[in-house]
C-alpha cells in the first residue's frame, strides 16, 4: 500500500493508471464499517483508493473537530489489511490553501435533518467531497447508508455537477447488539453505552410498525420517541420518517407500510451526538 499526503503526488500515480479506480473517503479512526467500504472498493475496482481527512469545515464552532478521535498508525493498519492500494493522509493546508473561497452548497435534501441542525455541516461535506473527487477522479466511489443525509447531498452534487461517477451506498454495519457503528462512539462512557443502543431499537420498533400499517406517521414517530426518551437515554435533535429520495417528511396514514420511507434518527447521549436510520418497509 502506497501513502502519499500531497495531492500532486496522488494525481501523479493515478494517471499513470488504466483501469477502475474505486474511492472510499473517511475521517479515520476506522472501524468494521469503514473497512466494508474498503473492501468493495479493493475487490471491484482494479485500483483502490481510501482518504482520510478530518475536514475542518464540516464542523460547526461548538462541534467536535479538535476532540475528534485520531488513530493514524491503527488506521494505517487496518486500510492495509483491506487490500487498499493507496491510502491519501492530506493536511489541512494541502485541502485548503491560503485564499481557497469556493464552496459547495447542495439545496433541497439538505432542508430537514441534520443540515437543520447542523447548518455549515453539509456544504463543508460537499465542498471537500467534489475536492476528493477531483483529485481522484475515482470510477466508483463508496458511502455508507449510516449517514443517509450525506449520501443523499452526494448523489445529488454527483448528478447536479456531472462528476459521472458510481455511487454506492453500502448498508449500515452494526455492533452485535445493534448499535450502528461509529467513530463518535469512542466518546461514550460505559454507563452511556446501553442508552445509546435505544436508538437502533427504537428503528426496530418503526420497521415493525411501519409493516403492520399501525395507525399513522406521527403515531410512529411518537412510539419511537417514547423509546428514546424512556429514562432520559436520549436528548433527541430528531425523529421523522421521510421520503427516502426527497428527504422531505412525510405525514399521514401508513397505507400498510407500502408507501417507501426512511427513519432517521439523531440524538445526544451524554455529550456525545449520535445519528442512526432504517428504510422501512
Ligand atoms: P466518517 O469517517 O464517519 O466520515 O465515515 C466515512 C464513511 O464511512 C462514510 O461514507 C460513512 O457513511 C461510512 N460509515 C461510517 N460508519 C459506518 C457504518 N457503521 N456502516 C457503514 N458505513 C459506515
Amino acid at each position: 500500500m502506497r501513502i502519499v499526503q500531497d495531492p500532486s503526488e496522488l494525481r501523479a500515480i493515478l494517471s499513470a493508471h488504466a483501469g477502475t479506480i474505486g474511492f472510499a473517503p473517511t475521517m479515520g479512526y476506522l472501524h468494521e464499517g469503514h473497512m466494508t467500504l474498503f473492501r468493495r472498493a479493493a475487490a471491484e475496482n482494479t485500483l483502490s483508493v481510501v482518504s482520510i481527512f478530518v475536514n475542518p469545515t464540516q464542523f460547526g464552532p461548538n462541534e467536535d473537530f479538535a476532540a475528534y478521535p485520531r488513530d493514524a498508525a491503527g488506521d494505517i493498519a487496518r486500510t492495509e489489511s483491506c487490500g487498499v492500494d493507496v491510502l491519501w493522509m492530506p493536511t489541512v493546508e494541502h485541502m485548503y490553501p491560503t485564499g481557497h473561497a469556493t464552496t459547495v452548497t447542495v439545496s433541497g435534501v439538505t432542508k430537514h435533518l441534520c443540515g437543520a441542525s447542523r447548518p455549515v455541516h453539509f456544504a463543508g461535506v460537499a465542498t471537500v467531497v467534489a475536492k476528493l473527487f477531483n483529485v481522484v477522479r475515482p470510477t466508483r466511489a463508496y458511502f455508507g447508508q449510516k449517514d443517509f443525509q450525506q449520501l443523499a447531498v452526494i448523489r445529488r452534487m454527483n448528478a447536479d455537477l456531472d462528476f459521472g461517477i458510481e455511487v454506492i451506498g453500502v448498508p449500515t454495519v452494526r455492533e452485535a447488539d445493534g448499535l450502528a457503528m461509529s467513530s463518535r462512539n469512542a466518546y461514550l462512557s460505559l454507563a452511556e453505552r446501553p442508552r445509546a443502543l435505544k436508538l437502533s431499537e427504537a428503528l426496530r420498533l418503526a420497521g415493525g410498525l411501519w409493516g403492520a400499517g399501525f395507525g399513522t406517521v406521527s403515531d410512529v414517530r411518537d412510539r419511537m420517541l417514547d423509546v428514546l426518551r424512556a429514562d432520559d437515554a436520549v436528548r433527541v435533535d430528531y425523529v421523522e420518517i421521510c421520503d427516502p429520495s426527497t428527504l422531505e417528511p412525510l405525514d399521514g396514514a401508513l397505507g400498510s407500510g407500502s408507501v417507501p420511507a426512511v427513519a432517521l434518527i439523531a440524538g445526544f447521549v451524554g455529550r456525545t451526538r449520535l445519528i442512526d436510520n432504517a428504510v422501512l418497509g
